[in-house]
């Protein structure tokens, strides 16, 4: 075989390399299949120390021809320990995963979109685009400028402010449509046959997913080339914790890390979690939901990945919790208050998620334990609007500041941080 090829999940009929994500046998996914026993002599820890700090260190298991030369930059985002949140929520080794701070677009989507446009631009699209939830047509537009390709992009029309202006502002042509995720997702594929365009997350689908891999490939370089006993991923589509479960495997399969039995344990929020239901109920069947979150990033109510995901889970010895709305936003806060990581709805639905699996004990305090920051705070500030009072402006003078401090004293005598803070100079 080639280097790397199409291959059905299920019926695993091969498809060469092409823009096309369904099996016409069996109507599955296809998804890429690499070479190993040629990736071997190429995928070595030596090679990819060498590389770029992005994700195209890992180039030799990403679908891109020998001959590619990367021109988006994406990923190689830090690893942090937590302890001031591992000590808020009985966590003793705990890392974070931060992709609140992926370049260029400020959200994990960065890594699957620079793929997917490198695989776009080598099958000759001139257009592309998205169905999105609002960080894949962020990671579209600004990649797609930086290309030179014509974008067209489809959201449902009622997504958060500040992820359409982060979309229009690269130029993209934005189309808003009255419905949800599921139905823009299916007008976008009847558009890629119409038009002959390059859909990342539909004709583009399998090299898109490739791109999640690299989570996977930096979690374990970065812990000094081992796995973790834990990963916490919020899920969506159900794609990027299938794919971390890929790259773990991928590399056990080519020795670049020592086989461990990791446990994926899977995020949704309450009021869009289909996968959780299939992973709680035990049958891996995903009955399709109608979102109501405000985690609008993981609002798919017919995940395309989800029983993989499921499975994936399940046979890991893993579990997976939904979170309700309120709890997402102290979740949120908690993070930001704790770690100073600002994140968007679905890093509060990892967060809020990785506290109960802790106090349930389905992971134990000293596991190693990485949990999946996805997304940027920025981008979903609307769901903290009232959360904190503006206090009136003081005048310039220390007195002014003297009597705002005494004002917070007695305010808020419950709040230890606030006695802290005035008590500073007779403390010490
Ligand atoms: C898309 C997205 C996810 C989940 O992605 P899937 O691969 O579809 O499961 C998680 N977090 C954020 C912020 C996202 O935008
Ligand atoms: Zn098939």
């Amino acid at each position: 075989m080639a280097a790397y090829e199409l291959r059905c999940k299920e019926c695993g009929k091969f498809y060469g390399i092409q823009p096309l994500s369904i099996c016409d046998e069996c109507f599955s996914p296809l998804e890429v299949v690499f070479d190993l026993d040629y990736a071997r002599t190429r995928f070595t820890r030596e090679a990819i120390a060498r590389g770029p700090l992005n994700i195209w260190r890992y180039r030799a298991l990403l679908p891109v021809s020998d001959a590619y030369v990367p021109q988006t930059p994406a990923g190689f985002t830090p690893l942090v320990p937590a302890p001031r949140l591992g000590a808020h929520i009985g966590a003793r080794n705990l890392y974070l995963k931060n992709d609140a701070v992926c370049m260029p677009t400020l959200s994990f989507k960065d890594r699957v979109v620079a793929v997917a446009l490198a695989n776009a631009q080598a099958f000759g699209f001139d257009t592309v685009g998205c169905s999105s939830t609002g960080n894949l047509a962020n990671a579209v537009a600004a990649q797609a400028a930086r290309l030179g390709l014509k974008t067209f992009i489809l959201v449902p029309a009622d997504l958060e402010p500040a992820k359409i202006l982060n979309t229009q502002v690269y130029g993209a042509t934005l189309v808003r449509v009255d419905g949800n995720y599921d139905h823009v997702n299916r007008l976008c594929s009847q558009i890629a046959d119409r038009y002959r365009w390059g859909f990342v997350n539909v004709n583009l689908r399998p090299f898109y997913g490739e791109g999640s891999k690299t989570v996977g490939f930096e979690i374990a370089e970065q812990l000094g080339w081992r796995l973790p006993d834990n990963v916490v991923v919020p899920m969506a589509g159900g794609a990027l914790i299938s794919k971390i479960h890929k790259a773990f495997k991928e590399l056990v399969m080519l020795g670049l890390v020592e086989e461990r039995q990791v446990r994926f344990f899977g995020a949704q929020a309450t009021g869009c979690s289909p996968i959780v239901k299939a992973v709680k109920n035990g049958t891996g069947q995903i009955e399709p939901q109608r979102p109501a979150t405000i985690a609008r990033s993981l609002a798919i109510g017919n995940p395309a990945d989800g029983p993989f995901a499921s499975r994936a889970i399940r046979s890991s010895g893993g579990w997976a919790e939904d979170v309700s709305d309120v709890e997402i936003v102290s979740a949120i806060q908690e993070l930001a208050e704790t770690e100073g990581i600002f994140t968007e709805t679905a890093g509060g639905v990892t967060t809020a998620v990785t506290a109960r699996l802790y106090a349930h004990q389905r992971i134990r305090p000293h596991e190693l334990t990485v949990a999946c920051i996805t997304g940027n705070g920025l981008k979903t500030t609307d769901v903290l609007n009232g959360a904190y009072d503006q206090r009136q402006a003081i005048r310039p003078r220390l007195a002014d500041f003297e009597q705002f401090v005494e004002q917070l004293r007695s305010e808020t005598e419950d709040r230890s941080q606030v006695f802290a803070l005035a008590g500073a100079d007779d403390g010490r």
